[in-house]
């Protein structure tokens, strides 16, 4: 079958991977101890960031805890995997539908035949439609908008011998090489769905899938290690600051508590570095509660949401804990004050309204 291939053919069908290899960096292992990986990848360029990805080595199959935000940096956990161990990946968990951390999934598919995909069951219902629809306008539109700008930029820097040409060269090709891994996904589905929670023996080690309230989205599930007592959080909590856009005030607070009591020594975040400690968890619960408490007030006094927001922001113990959160940095009070400030404090507006619901919010 091989012989009968034509060179443009062979070109398609390995153009993925040699586009992979000369685009993405290998991605960062940590050996978190007790056969748990956490695999961290590199931005692409300035349009897009993968949510980390976590392998839990067992006797009998490894479980992957989400899936990359591309095919191709799938591609290259996998890469890194294999290195580790032969023991073929048996689960893979998806833990919330934003396309960073489940884009990646049909590279499991594939290699892996007898592959179980875990989500909660509303996850998979947003995945079979809303979330792909939601995406749509940032491939179809504003990438592709983005990217000439950025070409057009390029042409000027050329024609003025710029020194920071090859930078956007650089920034360029990982934009260029986003959208088209983005073009070519194929959305691959879970299998299997959870409601509550869901106990697997991966041989010689027990893991639980769990899912509390709606929180981050309408079906987040996290993993817990009860014997090593470890964490996988997905998008529930941020190191150091959690993208609040379309939570769930309330049950995000439920969650958080729920996740506390666990005792964990080991927290694993959907973004950023784990924590050997509660003291993130804790502080952000603790804004939220806050929050929800100065805006629910404001609200009855008849405060609109924009003047709400700055009040938020400007209250004290807010910003107490903003400094514990961003550890004080002053560069991440911007990010601070847009994601867990802007983006919260008009969910609590809507969910005092009863208006928050399953479906996927527009872009405010
Ligand atoms: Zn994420």
């Amino acid at each position: 079958m091989r012989r009968r291939l034509s060179p443009i053919a062979l070109a398609v069908a390995f153009a993925p991977s040699l586009l992979a290899a000369q685009a993405l960096p290998a991605p960062t292992v940590r050996d978190l101890g007790g056969g748990i990986y956490l695999f961290q990848t590199a931005p692409y360029g300035d349009v897009g960031l993968d949510g980390n990805s976590v392998a839990i080595v067992g006797d009998g199959g490894v479980l992957v805890f989400d899936a990359n935000g591309t095919p191709a940096a799938a591609e290259a956990v996998l890469a890194q995997l294999r290195k580790l161990t032969t023991v073929p990946v048996r689960y893979l968990v998806l833990s919330h539908w934003h396309w960073d951390h489940w884009y990646g999934a049909e590279v499991y598919a594939r290699t892996f035949p007898k592959l179980e995909i875990i989500a909660h069951e509303r996850t998979r219902a947003l995945m079979a439609g809303p979330a792909v629809a939601f995406n749509q306008p940032g491939v179809d539109e504003q990438l592709p908008a983005h990217i000439a700008a950025v070409d057009a930029r390029l042409t000027q820097l050329r024609q003025q011998r710029d020194s920071g040409v090859a930078r956007v060269e650089r920034h360029l090709a990982a934009d260029r090489f986003f959208l088209e891994q983005k073009r070519g996904v194929r959305h691959t589905l879970p299998t299997r769905t959870v409601r509550d929670s869901l106990t697997i023996d991966l041989g010689g080690r027990t893991l639980q899938l769990l899912h509390h309230d709606r929180a981050i989205t309408p079906g987040d599930l996290y993993l817990y290690l009860p014997r090593e007592r470890v964490v996988v959080l997905g998008d529930l909590l941020i190191n150091p600051i959690t993208y609040s856009l379309f939570c769930y005030p309330s049950g995000w607070m439920r969650t958080l508590d729920a996740i506390a009591a666990l005792e964990a020594r080991l927290l694993v975040p959907g973004h950023g570095d784990p924590m050997t400690d509660g003291s993130l968890l804790s502080a952000t619960r603790a804004l939220l509660a806050r929050e929800y408490a100065v805006a629910r007030t404001l609200k009855e006094g008849g405060v609109a949401l924009d003047s709400a927001r700055s009040a938020v922001l400007a209250d004290r113990e807010v910003q107490r804990l903003r400094d514990v959160i961003t550890g004080g940095d002053a560069s991440r009070r911007e990010s601070f004050a847009l994601y867990l400030v802007d983006w919260y404090v008009r969910r609590v507006y809507q969910e005092l309204d009863g208006t928050l619901d399953d479906s996927i919010p527009r872009l405010p």
